[in-house]
């Protein structure tokens, strides 16, 4: 955060609380030495500062570290349960909600099955969960965090157009904040996503990354310079939508020849359908009258070597990296982060992902980028619905 030129005396008091708070969580346990020298301010002001903070119950003292020669200094960190955050999953077939604490962890979790609903239904599947969630809390709560498929003005809370839940400049963030009285704060799902690899991940910190989320859709979320690159209309990262089959099958964006059409988990799903029944090589043929396969089953049979489902998967995979290869090349990350329910084909998959990338990007550039499975799985948007929240509430950056 870039202090403000005219700042007021309240500003900057708000904004030196944050830093002190965000370097106590990044560096703890640290004393109160450590934080005038990592954030420039004078031993007053951060005693002053520091003062603040125990008073709200965000940051403690936790006894004495060594000495270096004089007196030992008392360490300080952050109260990881001083606060429970609610996160939201707004995903295709359920929605999904947790109280979290400062560190990313789950202390209760629940899902509401979506039922087919949009539109005023899908928003009362949303109150519903938060209402549950807000019963069950048993810290103070520090607000909201939403995740959802769709084009997202964060700073507004409005989702411009989510063309499943049927919602179109839909105000979620200022009716949920009004509803429960709490700060609400909502994002893309895959943008949450990035967030959430990017600090709950236990990635190798670095200031870029982009993590590519592949469910029933495909989307990125693109972290530049340790914050969270939305673009000029919110839209960075989706790159589900780009045609990449001329004549190809029809999305349900309404367009035709999707990345989502060849690489999504239904993409998969519908591919391994239309193919198993004239394959006598596959588990995934089923008697007629039996459940056709869905995802899950083709992750079993994958996993046991079936021959159908490698192939569909592979292709899938490739398709995936032939559409990323212009992303590395335009932004040059050292990290590709690969989440959603199909990175549960694992590190076969990420290889055809990875093979693909290597062979279509500038050598030098795809060289020096690593492509690896994402750390956090089912939770990954409850997870950065949460890191947005903190990141936007207590000023916890990203950036280090
Ligand atoms: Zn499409």
């Amino acid at each position: 955060v870039a202090q403000p030129q005219k700042a007021t005396h309240q500003q900057t008091r708000v904004y030196n609380q944050q830093l002190v708070l965000r370097t106590i969580y990044d560096h703890a346990p640290v004393s109160r030495a450590d934080l005038a020298r990592l954030t420039g301010l004078t031993r007053t002001s951060v005693s002053d500062l520091v003062g603040d903070l125990l008073g709200t119950g965000l940051a403690e003292e936790i006894g004495r570290g060594p000495s270096s020669g004089g007196k030992a200094p008392i360490l300080l960190h952050v109260v990881e349960d001083a606060r429970q955050l609610i996160g939201i999953d707004l995903g295709d077939t359920v929605f999904a909600g947790a109280l979290v604490n400062l560190r990313g962890e789950v202390r209760h979790a629940l899902e509401l099955p979506l039922d087919g609903a949009d539109g005023d239904d899908a928003l009362r599947l949303v109150n519903r969960l938060v209402e549950q969630l807000v019963a069950a809390a048993d810290r103070p709560l520090l607000g909201i965090g939403i995740g959802t498929p769709g084009i997202v003005d964060t700073p507004h809370g409005t989702v411009r157009w989510a063309v499943n839940l049927d919602w179109q400049d839909l105000p979620i963030g200022p009716l949920i904040a009004k509803r429960f009285g709490l700060p609400t704060h909502v994002a893309n799902d895959s943008q949450a996503a990035a967030l959430a690899e990017y600090l709950f991940g236990g990635h190798k910190r670095g200031a870029n990354m982009v993590v590519v989320k592949v469910g029933r859709g495909i989307g990125a979320g693109i972290i530049l310079d340790g914050r969270l690159y939305q673009g000029d209309g919110f839209g960075a990262g989706e790159i589900g939508h780009t045609t990449v089959v001329d004549d190809g099958a029809a999305c349900r964006c309404g367009s035709f020849g999707c990345l989502e059409t060849v690489a999504s988990g239904r993409a998969i799903v519908e591919h391994v359908r239309h193919l198993a029944p004239r394959r006598t090589d596959t588990d995934l043929r089923r008697p007629a009258g039996a459940r056709p396969p869905e995802l899950e089953d083709i992750v079993d049979a994958f996993q046991a070597g079936d021959p159908l489902a490698r192939e569909v998967v592979l292709e899938a995979g490739s398709r995936l990296g032939a559409s990323l290869a212009p992303v590395v090349g335009a932004l040059n990350v050292e990290r590709v982060v690969l989440v959603g329910a199909v990175a549960a084909f694992g590190e076969p998959w990420a290889e055809a992902v990875r093979a693909e990338i290597q062979r279509r990007a500038f050598a030098l550039l795809a060289r020096s980028t690593s492509i690896e499975l994402g750390h956090l799985r089912a939770n990954v948007v409850v997870l950065g619905a949460s890191a947005l929240l903190m990141t936007r509430e207590l000023g916890l950056s990203l950036a280090r």
